[in-house]
């Protein structure tokens, strides 16, 4: 009965699949030498054409669709070295997709390109509580890491608001920064190692789990940070940290910016090494995020200048409490509300993340840059006045990563014209020549910001990059035209 049983299984599973492949011949049939090749060598749940494709959005925040001949979506390691094979032979362009939440345009196709999606490379495939390593494949969302590793007593540091979408794949090519960068550092400080696969479909498999090793070159910098154009990154090895058991965080108001300063260095030295997430939001954010339709009401009057968002992982509350009141006797804030409750602690975090209620001024851009901070107050107010000078209307929302000397501007000017676009652009970034700030701190820099590479990086820097770049994928296949030119 069993044997018959299986007969039948095995039988219907392998007409199931003929009738696939049928299909999928006919799909193909009027297709490119590559689409063929790819189809025929990852089956078909392996590739998608079509309105199966142009059906899928082209990113978060997003209003156009994927344009693409093919969207391959390997399942292992061994699957993208067979579709970069292929497409390396055919001279093909590829464009690699994590969750589609990067903001610089850094996943952009035309018609013409193939993509390779990681999104069935999603598995955990190791976890030793003890040594503190996860190894992941690509495609696994931050989210179910960060889960993953609660459910092992462990913490993965890395935290930003599209972490339910975001692929770990992403994070490393971006190399994400997030609310806690002030205490554990960018991706590239929680990645040990990682496996990649170049253009020419070689493995590159740098999967250290050690914390040290400084024997020759640390290969898997090449792919931290570089948004796919030196390799697909398939896998990794990732350090998490023990798991905290205290989290105290506060709302704290200030009237000023230089006690916004004075605050940061009170609150670094009284928690004692445990600040982990010091986020400042700006009266004109604050209010956003607090008012209808926005669903958070304010946990402080809504008259300060500045809100700032502060956290210590690890911290006890009594270490926490001091703080706060020294900062108060010290006249650096003026107001706190210190989250009594877990729920509560998410309130507040909710505020900081409550970013899309710009969207009630769309179209607005979103900005992402970095300076250092004796720098900020002036340059906020030369960004805002050159905005105001420049645009009859114009909506501005600030907020930042201030810790790191990282400020996010939503700015609404009216329209999203390019001409408009670079107009806004020339007021946020050209200030940031002067003062050695720089166009981008967490985002990267895809096709967005490439006309400001050269802005804040010299020709020798980016000479450097255009011969890694010819080095490792001279034919300029891998996400092309992004960051900058080969030339
Ligand atoms: C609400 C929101 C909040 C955010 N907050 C932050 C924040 O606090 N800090 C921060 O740094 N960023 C933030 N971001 C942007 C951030 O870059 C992304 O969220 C994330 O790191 C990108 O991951 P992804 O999987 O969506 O990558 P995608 O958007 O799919 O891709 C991003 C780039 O990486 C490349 N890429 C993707 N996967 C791979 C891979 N496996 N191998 C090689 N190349 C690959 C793509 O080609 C593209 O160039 C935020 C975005 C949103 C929407």
């Amino acid at each position: 009965m069993a044997s018959s049983f299986l007969f039948c299984r095995n039988f219907w599973s392998r007409r199931v699949k003929a009738i696939e492949m049928a299909e999928l011949k006919n799909v193909v049939d009027s297709k490119s030498a590559v689409a063929h090749d790819l189809a025929k060598a990852l089956g078909p749940h392996g590739v998608l054409f079509d309105e199966d494709v142009s059906g899928r959005s082209a990113g978060i925040w997003r209003n156009d669709n994927i344009r693409a001949q093919v969207l391959a979506r390997p399942l292992n390691t061994d699957e993208v070295v067979t579709a970069l094979t292929i497409c390396h032979r055919h001279d093909q362009r590829v464009v690699t997709h994590g969750g589609l939440t990067g903001l610089v345009e850094g996943a952009i196709t035309s018609e013409s390109d193939v993509i390779i999606s990681l999104e069935r490379m999603n598995q955990i495939e190791a976890i030793s509580p003890l040594e503190r390593t996860m190894v992941v494949q690509a495609g696994v969302p931050l989210q179910v890491i960060q889960e993953t590793a609660a459910e092992h007593g462990l913490m993965f540091p890395l935290d930003l608001g599209a972490r339910g979408s975001c692929t770990i794949g992403g994070n490393i090519s971006t190399n994400a920064g997030g609310n806690r960068v002030i205490r554990y550092g960018m991706t590239r400080d929680m990645v040990l190692g990682l496996e990649a696969v170049l253009v020419d479909g070689t493995v590159v498999s740098s999967m250290n789990q050690m914390i040290k090793n400084n024997a020759g070159y640390d290969l898997k910098q090449l792919f931290i940070g570089t948004e796919g154009t030196l390799g697909i990154v398939t896998r990794a090895v990732l350090r998490c940290r023990e798991e905290v058991t205290s989290q105290p965080t506060a709302i704290v108001g200030i009237e000023h910016f230089e006690q916004l300063v004075q605050f940061l260095k009170s609150a670094d030295k009284g928690l004692k090494g445990n600040l982990s997430a010091f986020e400042v939001m700006w009266n004109d954010y604050y209010r956003l995020v607090t008012t209808p339709p926005a669903r958070q009401r304010p946990p402080l009057s809504s008259d300060y200048g500045f809100y700032v968002l502060v956290e210590a992982m690890g911290a006890d509350e009594v270490t926490f409490q001091a703080m706060l009141q020294t900062a108060m006797e010290e006249g650096q804030i003026e107001d706190a509300v210190l989250a009594q409750s877990e729920s509560q602690r998410q309130s507040i975090w909710a505020l900081r993340d409550d970013v899309e209620q710009v969207f009630q001024f769309a179209p607005t851009m979103w900005f992402d840059v970095s300076l250092r901070i004796p720098f900020m107050e002036s340059y906020v107010d030369d960004v805002y006045t050159r905005l105001a000078t420049s645009f009859d209307q114009v909506k501005i929302f600030s907020l930042g990563h201030m810790g790191d000397g990282n400020l996010h501007f939503a700015v609404a000017a009216g329209d999203d014209s390019e001409e408009t676009r670079r107009k806004v652009e020339t007021c946020v970034y050209e200030p940031l020549k002067e003062i050695g700030g720089s166009v981008s701190a967490e985002h990267g820099v895809g096709l967005e910001k490439k006309p400001y590479l050269g802005l804040v990086r010299d020709e020798n820097e980016i000479g450097l990059m255009r011969s890694l770049k010819h080095a490792l994928d001279p034919k300029g296949l891998l996400n092309p035209g992004k960051i900058f030119e080969m030339k």
